[in-house]
């Protein structure tokens, strides 16, 4: 007799829409749980964020990063709001401390396109979409962001930094993930993303590419400047298969990609270091929509499957990656049958009624 492997999943609703999208999202991860066996999930929810800080002066407390560190995954939703600031001005995002503190150096953020959402796209192509943006997510452009430096009233100036360390671990991960997704019928191509014909510092990210790549040979090596990227995801993404890039250059793609596929709302994400990863939707706390019952789940619930996925890959557990197939699935057939359409498409499916049609659909 086998007992089923148990995971503790540290939940960090956070603020905003990020308390709506995570309800549903726990309830998916239960149901599938229910559905398949083979591995059991225990979770603990955990204030932070804007709302804890306007309690307690602390967006996220030393003793909740050593609890949620312990955890096997963090599924995370959203924070941050935008009247409740440090009081240096600077926005609350614990979820960008996390990605410093625990090194998720590998922002992973897929855009597929899913049937029944309308495409941004004129090109029936882009129904083919099916790419995954990754984003170095602990330094490059943002090591500066606690320090910008001023010189006087007359310059600023931020500090662009890649080390050899963080872009090896980097790489190695990008192109691993170009073999598993080679493995299932994709294309085995990474495209480095940079400006090495400008600056020096991506230069030698380029550099540490092609290195590593010396490792890869089933992966073939493409490059593409950052500029030019831009345009290729509005003009052909579908021809992208992995991508990896610079902290910045990620933070603005993604969201491009993101906008290609229906917008945030679909858009999960999942920042991965050596040992601690965090799954959480690309999109921040929505003000403009919160307590309404109109915030799109899709993003939260695809991260959750994430989460399992990379369970099952770090814990060689097959009922996880089933776990996470039967989410990904369940998601598709809901907008390709659904007749789902979200508020943010103009339409008036809100998160209960897009939770329920997946829910449905993995029961
Ligand atoms: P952040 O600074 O945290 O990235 P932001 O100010 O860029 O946040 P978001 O909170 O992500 O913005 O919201 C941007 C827009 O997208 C808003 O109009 C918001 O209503 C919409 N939006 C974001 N997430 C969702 C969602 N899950 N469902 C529907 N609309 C969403
Ligand atoms: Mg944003």
């Amino acid at each position: 007799m086998t007992t089923n492997q148990r995971f503790n999943v540290a939940v960090l609703p956070g603020d905003g829409i990020g308390l709506e999208v995570m309800e549903p999202a726990v309830e998916v991860l239960k149901a599938v749980q229910a559905k398949l066996g083979g591995f059991e999930l225990s979770f603990s929810d955990h204030e932070c964020g804007a709302g804890l800080y306007k309690k307690t002066g602390d967006a996220l407390p030393q003793d909740l990063v050593e609890k949620i560190g312990a955890a096997d995954a963090m599924l995370v939703g959203a924070m941050g709001l935008p009247d409740v600031r440090y009081p240096d001005g600077r926005e609350i995002t614990p979820q960008v401390d996390l990605r410093e503190i625990f090194g998720l150096y590998g922002g992973v953020r897929p855009a597929k396109a899913l049937k029944g959402v309308p495409p941004v796209l004129a090109d029936p192509r882009a129904a083919d979409i099916d790419f995954v943006l990754i984003r170095e997510s602990t330094e490059g452009l943002f090591v500066g962001r606690k320090k910008a430096e001023r010189i006087g009233n007359e310059i600023a100036r931020d500090t662009m930094e890649i080390t050899r360390n963080t872009s090896e671990k980097l790489f190695h991960f990008s192109y691993q993930l170009a073999q598993q997704r080679k493995a299932k019928g994709k294309p085995g191509r990474l495209t480095c993303v940079d400006k090495a014909n400008v600056l020096g510092s991506t230069a030698f990210f380029r550099q540490i590419f092609d290195e590593v790549g010396e490792q890869y040979p089933d992966i073939e090596r493409d490059y593409g400047y950052i500029d030019a990227v831009a345009m290729n995801f509005v003009k052909k993404p579908w021809t992208y298969d992995v991508l990896v890039t610079e902290n910045m250059f990620g933070d603005i793609l993604s969201d491009l990609a993101a906008g290609l596929i229906g917008g945030l709302g679909f858009a999960p994400s999942a920042d991965i270091g050596d040992r601690q990863a965090v799954f959480q939707p690309c999109h921040g706390t929505a003000p403009d929509i919160m307590g309404q019952g109109k915030a799109n789940p899709t993003a939260t619930i695809l991260s959750a499957a994430m989460m399992l996925d990379w369970l099952g890959e770090t814990h060689d557990l097959q009922a996880c990656r089933d776990g996470a197939a039967l989410i990904d699935n369940a998601v598709a057939d809901a907008f390709a049958t659904g007749g789902l359409k979200s508020f943010e498409l103009g339409g008036e499916a809100g998160t209960r009624a897009i939770a329920d049609a997946i829910l449905e659909r993995i029961a």
